[in-house]
C-alpha cells in the first residue's frame, strides 16, 4: 500500500493517486522527519521549525499534511450539511450544479481559507502554488489560490472564491485582508516559507500582523 509506505498517517485515495501520478516512491527525509511528528502528534498539531535546503523536498513535507487536513474538513463540513439537509423538512432544493460567475459582485462572498503559505517572493508563490495544484488537481477537492503583486484585483477575487489554501506573498496577503476581501480567522495552519529570508527582507512587521489575524490557529 503506497499510502501506508510513503506516509505515516492515512492519505485519502487520491491524494495517493497524486503521489503515484507524481512518481515519488519513498519519502525524502525532511518529509519522513515532518511527517512523524505530525502523524504521533495526532490533534495537538506541533509548531515546527524546520531548517532544509532547496531541492530536498521541503515543499511536499509541509503541503501533504495541511492539504489532507483541509480535505478532512472539507469531508466533516460536507457530512454536517447533509445530515442538516435530512433533519430540515422540506429540504428537497437541489443545487443546480451550474458555477456561479465569480465575476458577478452579486455573488462575492469573503473568501475564508483554511490554511495560509507565506513566501518572499513571487516567483516563490507561484512554485509552491503549482506543487499545490498538482496535489489537489487529482483530488478534486480543495481550491488553491495564489495571490501575488502584479496580477488584476478582479481576476484575484475571482480566484478566491471559495478558496481553501492560500499561498501569497505577505504585502499583497494584507492589502486583501485590510480591504475586508479575505477573511483570514478561520486559518487553521500557517507556513512561513523561507521564514528567514521574509526576516531578512524586512517582513517581520507583516508576518506579525499575519500572525495576530489568525489566532484561531491549530499550529
Ligand atoms: P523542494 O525542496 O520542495 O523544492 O523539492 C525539490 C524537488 O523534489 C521537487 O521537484 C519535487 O517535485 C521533488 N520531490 C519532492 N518530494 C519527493 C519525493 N518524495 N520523491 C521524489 N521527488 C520528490
Amino acid at each position: 500500500d503506497l499510502s501506508t509506505a510513503f506516509c505515516p498517517f492515512p492519505l485519502s485515495g487520491l491524494m495517493s493517486q497524486a503521489i503515484a501520478d507524481l512518481g515519488f516512491e519513498s519519502p525524502t527525509p525532511v518529509q519522513s522527519a515532518v511527517w512523524n511528528i505530525w502523524a504521533s502528534a495526532g490533534e495537538a498539531h506541533p509548531n515546527l521549525m524546520v531548517s532544509s535546503q532547496t531541492g530536498s523536498g521541503k515543499t511536499l513535507a509541509f503541503l501533504l499534511p495541511v492539504i489532507e487536513s483541509i480535505e478532512q474538513i472539507r469531508k466533516d463540513v460536507a457530512n454536517q450539511r447533509k445530515t442538516a439537509a435530512h433533519s430540515e423538512q422540506g429540504a428537497s432544493k437541489r443545487p443546480s450544479g451550474k458555477r456561479r460567475n465569480p465575476f458577478n459582485p452579486r455573488h462575492f462572498v469573503t473568501p475564508q481559507p483554511r490554511a495560509l503559505v507565506l513566501c518572499p517572493t513571487r516567483e516563490l508563490a507561484q512554485q509552491v502554488s503549482n506543487d499545490a495544484i498538482n496535489l489537489v488537481r487529482a483530488c478534486k477537492g480543495p481550491r488553491v489560490a495564489c495571490l501575488v503583486g502584479g496580477m488584476p484585483y478582479a481576476v484575484q477575487m475571482s480566484r478566491l472564491q471559495n478558496v481553501d489554501l492560500v499561498i501569497a506573498t505577505p504585502g499583497r496577503l494584507l492589502d486583501l485582508a485590510d480591504s475586508g476581501s479575505l477573511d483570514l480567522t478561520q486559518v487553521k495552519w500557517l507556513v512561513l516559507d523561507e521564514a528567514d529570508r521574509m526576516l531578512d527582507l524586512g517582513f517581520a512587521p507583516d508576518l506579525a500582523r499575519v500572525d495576530e489575524m489568525t489566532q484561531q490557529r491549530a499550529c
